[in-house]
C-alpha cells in the first residue's frame, strides 16, 4: 500500500525544482512538494566502517581506509568479453589491488576519469584473496575522492542515508533529489514556533534537515531527526488542544444530581467499591458535571471493574434528568452488559413495574437484529425518555435512534470503534449540547502513547483489581507435538470431572470458507514474520472433531458464533451460564466481558491468528471466580518459530502494560489500538511512542501553551495549515467532523 504524505499547503511543487527523474521517483511516495520531501526522512543510515589501515586487514572483514592511488591498469579479459580495472592503492606502508570487472570501455574511462595517480580516496568494501596472484585484493569498492584534510577525512566517513526505494529508483536519485530541495530548506514552513524550538534546544528546521539528509555523523541524524520527531508530535498536540479548546466552547448536559438512583445502586451492591472505583467515580463526576462535554478513557485491566464504574457514572446522568447510552463491540456484549445492568440496579431497573422503585428507570437493549415490534417499544422508549439506560451495539449510532435527552456516552471497548465514532455521536445530543463520553477499554496503553494518538482524552487509570479472582495460567500449546495436545484436552476434561467448563475458540466459523490471512508478526528489528501457518480451524469442524476425541467422551458441547440468531446465540449463553454446556466451542463473541465464573479453561486454536490484546481478553475469560484459570494458546507454528515466540511472551505476563508494549513492538509504532482504529494514530511517521516518550510530553506542553494563547491559529498560519494537512491525511472522511 502506498504511503501517503500529506502535501503541505503553499510548499514548492518539486516538478519546478527537480529533473523529472526526481521528481517521479519522489511521486511515486506521494512526495510532491519540497515541505514533504525534507521530512522524507532515510530509512536508516549506513556507516562505514571505522577507518582502518590496510596491514591490518584480514580476509573477509568490511573495511574503510583512506589510501592514494598508485597505479591503474586495465586490460581485456581473456575467458570472455569485458575488462579488468586494476587499482593499486597505498596506505603509505601497505599496497592492495581493487579490482573492477566491467563490459564496456567508457566503464573504464569513468573510472579511470576519478582515479589519477596520485589522488586521496576513501574506499569502502570487503576485502578478499585472490589465489591467482596470492594476495589480498578489494573488488568493487565504493570510493569517492577526498580531500586531505581533516574535514576532508571526517565528509568520507559520513552515514550515508538509505531512502526506502521502489522499482527503478536508485539510491542516488532519491539523494540527488534532497540535495537540491536543501538548497532551499530555509524557505521550509515552520509549523513550530522558532522560540518553541530554541527553548527546547533544537535544531532550527533548515539544519536540520541537512543533518537528516546529509549528516556528517550519527550525532547528526540524532539532533536532525529529534526536530521532525518533535514538529510531528507538536502537530498532533496541536489537534488534541484545539479539540479540547472547542469542547470548552460547547455546551453540554450539566451531570451533577446527587440522586436518587446512584445513592440507592451503591445501598444495592453487593460488594464495596474499591478505593480505585471511588476515586475515579469522582473525578468522572468532576468532568461531567461541568456544562462542557468531556472525554474520558477509562482503562482497566480484565475484571478490574469498569461496568460499575461506568454505571454509576450513567445513573448520574439520568438522575439529572437526561438518558446515558452503553455501546458494546458486539450483540452478544450488548445482552450480556443489559443483563449485568439489571441485575446490578434490581428494583432500580423496573420504572412502571408493580416491584419496581419508586425511583427506578428503564433499561433497553437496542440491536440490529431485534425483530420490529419489540424494536418499536424500545425506540419508543428511547425517544420518549422512558429509558434512562439505553444498551446497544453500533446500532445506536444509526441516524434513526433519537434520544429524548442523550447526556452521557459509554463505549466499551474502544478498539472496536473507531476513536472518531465519539465525534459522530456528538450530534446525538440534546437541543445543540453535545454528550459526555466514556470509552472503556481493558488494553491500558502506556501514558505517553495515550497521549500521542488519544491526546484528546482524560486517562484514567484503575489499576487494582477487586474480589479474590484466582487469576490464570497460560500455557503455548504445539500441535506438532501430539503428547502436549493430548495433554491439553486432558487437562480440560479433568476440569469438567472437577465440575468446571472450558471455552474452545476459533478463528473462524467454517473451514470450507476461504481463510482470512493470519495477522503480520513484526520481529524486534521490524521484519516481518514467516507467514502462515496450517488453515485455522473452524467452530463447525472444531466440535465435531471434539464430540470424536475420547479424552472429552460424554462431555456436553456447545457452539457459539455470530452467524447464530440472537435467540439462539441467548440460549446458548444462558445453557453456559447455567452450567448445562461443559465444553462451548465459539469465535471470538466471547471475547469481551462474558462472565461464566465456573469456567477454568480457555483453549485458543490457532492462537497466532489472534491479537495481543484479544489473547489477553478472552484468557480473562477463565480464573474469574474462585477457581484457578488455565489458558492454552495452541497453535500449528513450530516451536521457536517467530509466531510461537511472539505468544510464548505472552503467556509469560499478564501485566496489562507488558502486553501493550509487546502489541506496540510487534506491530510498529503507530499502529496502537488495531486495526479499525481511525486516523490520527495510523499514520505517524517520525514518532514511536516508546522511545519518543519525551519529546511527546514536551511537545504537549508547549502546543497546549500555544494553543490556549491562540486558539483559532492566526497568529500561526504555518502551524494551522499543517493541523489541516494532518488532519486530511489523517483520515479523508471521519477527521473532517
Ligand atoms: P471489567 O473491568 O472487565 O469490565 P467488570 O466490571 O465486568 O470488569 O467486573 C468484573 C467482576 O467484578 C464483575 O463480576 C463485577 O460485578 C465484580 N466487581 C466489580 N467491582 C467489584 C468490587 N469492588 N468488589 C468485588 N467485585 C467487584
Ligand atoms: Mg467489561
Amino acid at each position: 500500500m502506498a504511503r501517503r504524505h500529506e502535501s503541505a499547503r503553499g510548499s514548492m511543487p518539486l516538478t519546478e525544482l527537480l529533473i523529472s527523474k526526481e521528481s517521479k521517483a519522489m511521486a511515486s511516495f506521494g512526495v510532491r512538494d519540497l515541505d514533504t520531501m525534507m521530512r522524507f526522512a532515510p530509512r536508516r543510515y549506513v556507516v562505514p566502517a571505522p577507518l582502518r589501515s590496510l596491514h591490518e586487514v584480514n580476509e573477509g572483514e568490511a573495511v574503510s581506509a583512506v589510501v592514494s592511488v598508485v597505479s591503474v591498469r586495465d586490460r581485456a579479459m581473456r575467458s570472455r568479453r569485458g575488462f579488468i580495472l586494476e587499482v593499486t592503492v597505498s596506505d603509505g606502508i601497505e599496497d592492495m589491488p581493487l579490482t573492477f570487472f566491467l563490459t564496456k570501455p567508457h566503464q573504464v574511462q569513468w573510472h579511470r576519469g576519478r582515479l589519477p595517480v596520485g589522488a586521496l580516496i576513501i574506499v569502502h568494501g570487503t576485502v578478499g584473496f585472490d589465489d591467482y596472484r596470492d594476495s589480498l585484493q578489494i573488488t568493487h569498492p565504493d570510493y569517492e575522492t577526498i580531500e586531505d584534510t581533516d574535514e576532508g577525512r571526517a565528509w568520507a566517513q559520513r552515514p550515508r542515508p538509505i531512502y526506502p526505494l521502489r522499482q527503478n529508483i536508485s539510491q542516488a536519485t532519491m539523494r540527488s533529489a534532497t540535495e537540491k530541495g536543501l538548497e532551499f530548506a530555509d524557505s521550509l514552513t515552520r509549523p513550530v514556533p522558532d522560540e518553541v524550538i530554541a527553548r527546547r534546544g533544537l535544531p532550527p528546521l533548515a539544519e536540520a534537515s541537512r543533518l537528516v539528509h546529509i549528516p556528517l555523523t550519527v550525532e547528526d541524524t540524532r539532533r536532525g531527526m529529534a526536530h521532525l520527531r518533535y514538529e510531528e508530535a507538536f502537530i498532533l498536540q496541536a489537534i488534541f488542544a484545539q479539540r479540547r479548546a472547542q469542547d470548552e466552547r460547547t455546551p453540554a448536559p450539566v451531570l451533577s444530581a446527587e440522586g436518587p438512583l446512584q445513592p440507592l445502586l451503591d445501598e444495592r451492591l453487593p460488594f464495596t467499591l474499591t478505593q480505585g472505583q471511588r476515586e475515579i467515580g469522582t473525578k468522572i463526576q468532576e468532568r461531567i458535571g461541568k456544562g462542557h462535554p468531556t472525554s474520558v478513557l477509562l482503562q482497566g485491566d480484565v475484571g478490574s471493574g469498569k461496568t460499575v464504574v461506568a454505571l454509576r457514572a450513567m445513573l448520574r446522568a439520568v438522575d439529572s434528568g437526561h438518558q446515558a447510552a452503553l455501546l458494546a463491540p458486539t450483540e452478544v456484549l450488548a445482552e450480556q452488559h443489559h443483563r449485568t445492568l439489571i441485575t446490578l440496579l434490581g428494583d432500580l431497573a423496573r420504572a412502571g413495574q408493580l416491584d419496581g422503585h419508586a425511583a427506578a428507570t428503564r433499561v433497553r437493549l437496542l440491536t440490529g437484529s431485534q425483530r420490529t415490534a419489540g424494536r418499536r417499544e424500545t425506540l419508543l422508549d428511547v425517544t420518549s425518555g422512558q429509558a434512562g439506560i439505553v444498551v446497544g451495539t453500533h446500532a445506536l449510532l444509526a441516524e434513526k435512534v433519537e434520544f429524548a435527552s442523550l447526556g452521557l456516552v459509554v463505549i466499551d471497548e474502544q478498539h472496536r470503534f473507531g476513536v472518531d465514532h465519539r465525534r459522530r455521536l456528538r450530534a446525538k445530543g440534546a437541543a445543540g449540547k453535545s454528550p459526555h463520553v466514556i470509552v472503556m477499554t481493558a488494553t491500558p496503553i502506556p501514558r505517553t502513547a495515550a497521549l500521542a494518538t488519544v491526546g484528546d482524552l482524560d486517562v484514567l487509570t484503575l489499576s487494582e483489581s477487586p474480589g479474590q479472582r484466582a487469576g490464570v495460567t497460560s500455557f503455548v500449546v504445539h500441535e506438532k507435538l501430539p503428547k502436549w495436545e493430548r495433554r491439553m484436552w486432558q487437562r480440560a476434561a479433568e476440569e469438567i470431572a472437577a465440575g468446571r467448563q472450558v471455552f474452545v475458540v476459533c478463528a473462524r466459523i467454517d473451514e470450507d470458507e476461504a481463510d482470512a490471512p493470519a495477522p503480520l508478526i513484526l520481529d524486534e528489528n521490524g521484519k516481518e514474520g514467516p507467514p502462515m501457518l496450517e488453515p485455522a480451524r473452524g467452530v463447525t469442524q472444531t466440535a465435531e472433531r471434539l464430540a470424536e476425541r475420547s479424552e472429552l467422551a460424554g462431555a456436553r458441547l456447545g457452539i457459539l458464533h455470530g452467524r447464530l440468531s440472537v435467540e439462539e446465540k441467548q440460549e446458548v449463553m444462558g445453557q453456559m451460564v447455567r452450567g448445562e454446556i461443559d465444553v462451548l466451542v465459539s469465535t471470538t463473541v466471547i471475547e469481551v466481558g462474558v462472565d461464566v465464573p465456573n469456567a477454568s479453561v480457555m483453549i485458543i486454536l490457532d492462537a497466532e491468528r489472534f491479537g495481543v490484546s484479544q489473547l489477553h481478553q478472552l484468557r480473562g475469560r477463565v480464573g474469574r471466580g474462585e477457581h484457578a484459570g488455565i489458558a492454552f494458546f495452541d497453535t500449528s507454528g513450530e516451536p521457536g518459530q517467530q509466531h510461537s515466540t511472539h505468544l510464548h511472551a505472552i503467556a509469560e505476563t499478564t501485566d496489562g502494560f507488558e502486553l501493550a508494549e509487546l502489541d506496540l513492538r510487534r506491530r510498529g509504532a503507530g499502529d496502537l489500538v488495531g486495526e479499525e482504529q481511525s486516523g490520527l494514530q495510523r499514520t505517524l511517521k517520525h514518532l514511536d511512542v516508546i522511545r519518543d516518550a519525551r519529546a511527546i510530553e514536551q511537545a504537549r506542553e508547549d502546543a497546549f501553551a500555544v494553543v490556549a494563547a491562540d486558539p483559532e491559529l492566526t497568529t500561526h498560519p504555518a502551524l494551522a495549515g499543517a493541523v489541516a494537512d494532518r488532519l486530511r491525511d489523517a483520515d479523508p472522511d471521519v477527521e473532517r467532523s
